[in-house]
């Protein structure tokens, strides 16, 4: 399949000159693309290669399925289906500083985490370079607006498709297409340990965030299956390393779950767990606490704002950053992976009818 979206300009290039298309239509391309411009409304290029584009190549631009607008705060929920009848989700936030839009890397995650949606069934495939693109452009166009931030934190563990996730990382860049500086763009990984060390090799300044939620192997392989396979230990070193070669802070996440790991003894295990992790290496901690979002199928429960900000409080006594984070688009589904699930059973269910 010929897949525009994915390409760099170079790329392009090639594929116009093989077509016998002088340089400039490619940067033409390129910029309509940019835009989400369907190829039979760029304007500027000669039929005969409207034509050629609109046979050869495969629109792999998300297109906006079902959309949801937050009557509380504005974020806009987007489920977006795939050239291929798949379908993911993305959350637009407005702040302040900008919009920020939390992006899918895979079609269901592999990962198993048991408090999660997105993987209650299973990896379906990974999210091509254009796909992940193509949801910033797709929010853009859908919103009359620009995302100025991305965070890589939707459906699917962004190391498990590296390749596309590092393609996706220079296209997003490029100062030609969208140029969103890798300070502006966060990717949130469950710890795979040897793609965090190759990314650290890349040395893109992007924001690597952990998705700890325990403070101990025992309590951690209970609820993320991972941690049998890389434990907290071998985690966190690659985090030292990571913090070491890039420079770059590194946050945590830690889900909240009533009963699980929410108490004081948690809180005060967990400060001493990363402040002796991060000992000599002048790295601040920044830990993000969310309570969890409930999914009927984990049973996992959500306690009270006011143990989340005693929980924080406590790891402020180690030195530690501790925020809990506000729930934006409560109203809309917007934690991750309940719409596609519920849509997926949806037609299931009209299929079955
Ligand atoms: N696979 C990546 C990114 C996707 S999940 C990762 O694991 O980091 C984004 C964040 O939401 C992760 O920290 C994840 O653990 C968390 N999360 C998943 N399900 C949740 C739920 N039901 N409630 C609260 N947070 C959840």
């Amino acid at each position: 399949m010929i897949d525009t979206y994915s390409m760099n300009r170079q790329e392009l290039e090639t594929l116009l000159a093989s077509w016998g298309q002088p340089k400039f239509r490619a940067a033409q391309v390129y910029a309509w693309q940019k835009e989400g411009t369907p190829v039979s409304e760029m304007s500027n290029l000669p039929k005969a290669l409207r034509e050629k584009l609109q046979t050869e190549v495969t629109d792999t631009l998300p297109k906006v399925e079902e959309k949801y607008v937050s009557a509380i705060d504005g974020t806009v929920k987007y489920l977006f289906r795939l050239y291929d009848g798949e379908c993911v989700e993305s959350v637009l936030m407005k702040y302040k500083h900008g919009n920020t839009l939390c992006i899918s890397s895979e079609v269901g995650c592999p990962m198993g985490c048991r408090f999660c949606a997105s993987t209650l069934g299973g990896k379906i495939r990974n999210l091509l370079p254009s796909e992940l693109l193509g949801q910033i452009i797709a929010a853009n166009r859908d919103s009359g607006e620009r995302v100025s931030n991305i965070v890589m934190m939707g459906i699917g563990e962004p190391l498990d498709n590296y390749d596309n996730v590092i393609r996706f990382l220079k296209l997003v860049n490029d100062e030609e297409g969208l140029n969103i500086g890798y300070r502006h763009i966060s990717l949130s990984t469950c710890g795979i340990v040897p793609r965090i060390l190759e990314l650290a090799k890349e040395e893109f300044p992007i924001t690597l965030s952990i998705s700890l939620h325990a403070s101990n192997d025992e309590k951690r392989s209970a609820v993320m299956p991972v941690n049998n396979k890389w434990n907290i230990d071998a985690l966190l070193s690659a985090c030292v390393t990571y913090y070491k070669t890039t420079g770059r802070r590194i946050s945590f996440e830690y889900t909240l779950i009533s009963g699980k790991n929410d108490s004081e003894a948690d809180a005060k295990e967990l400060g001493t767990l990363l402040k002796n992790a991060f000992r000599g290496t002048g790295a601040p901690i920044h830990v993000n606490l969310i309570r969890v979002n409930e999914v009927k199928e984990t049973g996992m429960k959500q306690g009270t704002a006011e143990e989340a900000n005693r929980f924080a409080e406590t790891l402020g006594r180690y030195g530690i950053v501790a925020t809990v984070r506000r729930r934006l688009g409560s109203d809309v589904n917007a934690a991750c992976g309940q719409l596609r699930r519920q849509h997926r059973q949806q037609e299931n269910e009209g299929e079955k009818d």
